[in-house]
C-alpha cells in the first residue's frame, strides 16, 4: 500500500458500460490534479454489482485511459483493486460498524437495488418513511422469517463540512441532508458508499476527483472514513457535461468511447475536453502531459457544461 503522506489520486470507474464524455472529463481532471501535484494515480474497478459489471467493459475502460495517455501507477488489473474481489475487506468494516451498534436491518428500501452504484441523478438512496430503525424485536423477528433485509447505517445529527477543492466548503447535516443509508443489499452485495469509503481509506487515496453529482456523497464518505480511523482525502468535484436536458450517462449510450475513438485522435479528444472545461482558450489537439504544467482548478468551469 502507498504511504498516506504521498499524493495519490484515483480513477474509480464502474465497468457497466463504455466511458462517455463526462467520465472522460472526470478522468482527465483526476489525472491532472494528481500529476500536477507530483502524485501517483490508482485505477480501481468499481464492479460491485454483478448484474451490471462486465470484465470486457473494465478492459475497455483501461484501454481508453491508456489510449488517452492517462496512466496509472497501481491498481487494475490486480484483483485486489477490483471491488468484486474485496468482499472480505468490506465485511470487516461492516462488522466494525455493527459492533458500534449503528447498523440495522431494513426491509422497505426502494433504493436497495441501486445501492451498489454511485447515486447519480435520479438514483438517490433516500427512503422516505422508513421506520425499520424503530421496529420492535418481535416485528423484526417476524420480518426476518419472511425475507433477508438490506442493512443501513444510522447517521448522527452531525454536520460535516467538506472543503471541496473546486466548489469550496460544502456542509451537510447527515441526519437531515442524507439520512440513514444502505451499506449492504439483501443479496449480500456491499453498497457503493461503504466500498468507496473503505477503499479510499485503505488504499491511501489522498485526492478524490469525480463528477459534481457525487459532491452530496462526500460528507457521508468523509464521516465513514473518520469512523474507520483514517483521514478523509481531499475531494475536488468536476463540472458535469450535459446534453440537452440530462447529464450524460453512459447508460444512455451517448457519445461513448467506441464512437469517439472512431472519429478522433486522443489529442483531438483531449483538446475538446480541455477546451470545454476551460483549461485551454481554444479547441486544438493537445497531449495529456502538455496540460500538466499549466493545470489549475481556478481555470476549470464550475457550472454545467453543455456539449450539444
Ligand atoms: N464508480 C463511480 C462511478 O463510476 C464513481 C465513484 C467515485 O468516484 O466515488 O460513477
Amino acid at each position: 500500500m502507498v504511504q498516506k503522506s504521498a499524493v495519490l489520486g484515483r480513477f474509480a470507474p464502474s465497468p457497466s458500460g463504455y466511458m462517455h464524455m463526462g467520465n472522460l472529463l472526470s478522468s482527465l481532471l483526476a489525472w491532472l490534479d494528481a500529476r500536477s501535484l507530483g502524485g501517483g494515480m490508482l485505477l480501481r474497478m468499481e464492479d460491485l454489482d454483478p448484474a451490471r459489471s462486465r470484465a470486457d467493459f473494465a478492459e475497455a475502460i483501461a484501454d481508453d485511459l491508456r489510449w488517452l495517455g492517462l496512466d496509472w501507477d497501481i491498481g487494475y488489473p490486480a484483483p485486489v483493486y477490483c471491488q468484486s474481489r474485496r468482499t472480505a475487506v468490506y465485511e470487516e468494516f461492516f462488522h466494525m460498524l455493527d459492533a458500534e451498534g449503528i447498523i440495522y436491518p431494513c426491509w422497505c428500501s426502494r433504493a436497495e437495488r441501486l445501492a451498489a452504484g454511485a447515486p447519480h441523478p435520479g438514483e438517490e438512496d433516500r427512503d422516505a418513511g422508513c421506520r425499520c430503525a424503530r421496529l420492535t424485536d418481535s416485528e423484526r423477528a417476524e420480518l426476518f422469517r419472511r425475507r433477508a433485509p438490506a442493512w443501513k447505517v444510522q447517521v448522527p445529527d452531525l454536520t460535516i463540512t467538506v472543503d471541496d477543492g473546486h466548489y469550496g466548503a460544502f456542509s451537510q447535516n447527515l441526519a437531515a441532508g442524507c439520512g440513514d443509508f444502505i451499506l449492504r443489499r439483501a443479496d449480500g452485495v456491499f453498497a457503493y458508499q461503504l466500498a468507496v469509503s473503505v477503499d479510499d481509506a485503505l488504499m491511501g487515496v489522498t485526492r478524490v476527483v469525480r463528477g459534481r453529482d457525487l459532491l452530496e456523497s462526500a460528507p457521508r464518505q468523509a464521516w465513514l472514513i473518520g469512523r474507520f480511523g483514517h483521514m478523509p482525502p481531499v475531494y475536488a468535484h468536476a463540472p458535469l457535461l450535459v446534453g440537452e436536458s440530462h447529464k450524460l450517462s453512459k447508460r444512455l449510450g451517448d457519445l461513448n468511447t467506441q464512437t469517439l475513438r472512431r472519429n478522433c485522435t486522443p489529442e483531438e479528444l483531449l483538446g475538446k475536453l480541455a477546451y470545454l472545461s476551460g483549461l485551454i482558450p481554444k479547441e486544438e489537439p493537445v497531449k495529456a502531459a502538455e496540460l500538466v504544467p499549466e493545470f489549475s482548478w481556478a481555470k476549470v468551469r464550475k457550472e454545467d457544461i453543455p456539449i450539444l
